[in-house]
């Protein structure tokens, strides 16, 4: 009877999602990728490891039917209308320990548990965009996080892989040179792949991690003072974080031209600045 029963539910939960055509949530950034080109794509670029996967945003399970085949996983998802559908979408992956779905705010997560997951894993996900960078940067301070590939902005993509002196060259770009082994856009996807679609062109975004290197609060902070103003001569916007005098000195023993702005230096050349700025700072 539990076995009917559990099926009758299944079917109207699913009945009810398709007849509502789910009424996609834009305070929860709710774009569902349908392409089955797209979802094959981004299964063909999972890392080849024994790693866990976390997803953040599983949605209506699209994504996580094809990971939860080939790794053992957890979906963090904050909507509560989406998560009985997806309890019975996924009833014999959550039954037989493959799935753990998880009904929260991630960041919330983030802020109580440090960790999405105790153990190594891979963060792959269609994130919501109005918090893709935030999770992004959680995911940076993530111990346990090696590889993230996620969906993104196109321009939030190329802000995390642009290189010095490209115009979009910022903290984001300086802070994944330093901490990862491997950054790049792996492949676009346009608006029509999803459903609703969405304003902007997306794209899939590669990091793998240095497990030996995590970000540093304090750097982060450095770094967002440095570029406050991206366009002005960086020795200007350095004048919040330290006097005219420690900055030339800085300049000078790093051999840095007095004109140079913000997206011209190098992230290694940031992380000696840094240094000799903290150093001062405990003198
Ligand atoms: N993975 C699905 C797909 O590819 O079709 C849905 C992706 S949709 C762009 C983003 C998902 O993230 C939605 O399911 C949304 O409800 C969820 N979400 C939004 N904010 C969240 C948060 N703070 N914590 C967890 N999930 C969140």
């Amino acid at each position: 009877l539990n076995i009917i029963l559990s099926n009758c539910k299944l079917k109207a939960d699913i009945l009810l999602a398709i007849m509502e055509k789910v009424k996609a949530k834009k305070q929860y950034g709710q774009n569902f990728l349908k392409d089955t080109t797209i979802l094959d794509k981004i299964i063909q670029s999972m890392p080849n490891n024994n790693n866990y996967v976390v997803e953040i945003g599983p949605g209506l399970g699209d994504l996580t039917k094809n990971l939860v085949k080939y790794k053992d996983m957890t979906a963090y998802e904050v909507d509560t209308d989406l998560i009985g559908i997806l309890e019975s979408k996924f009833n014999i992956e959550i039954k037989e320990g493959r799935l753990k779905l998880i009904h929260t705010d991630v960041l919330e997560a983030w802020d109580k548990q440090k960790t999405l997951h105790d153990g190594k894993y891979d963060l792959i996900a269609n994130l919501p965009y109005y918090i893709a960078t935030n999770i992004i940067l959680r995911a940076f301070e993530d111990k346990n996080c090696e590889h993230i590939i996620v969906m993104v902005q196109k321009e939030v993509a190329e802000k995390f892989t642009a290189k010095v002196n490209d115009k979009d060259y910022s903290s984001l770009g300086i802070i994944t040179e330093l901490i990862s082994v491997d950054s790049r856009i792996l492949f676009d996807v346009p608006p029509e792949s999803f459903d609703p679609p969405p304003k902007i062109i997306s794209s899939i975004l590669y990091i793998k991690k240095d497990m030996d290197k995590c970000l540093d609060k304090d750097f982060n902070k450095f770094l967002k003072a440095c570029f406050v103003q991206p366009r002005k001569k960086l020795s200007k916007n350095l004048t919040s974080v330290i006097d005219k005098n420690t900055i030339s000195k800085i300049y000078e023993e790093l051999n840095i031209n007095d004109n140079v702005r913000p997206h011209e230096v190098s992230s290694s050349l940031y992380s000696q600045m840094h240094t000799r700025v903290i150093n001062g700072r405990n003198k």
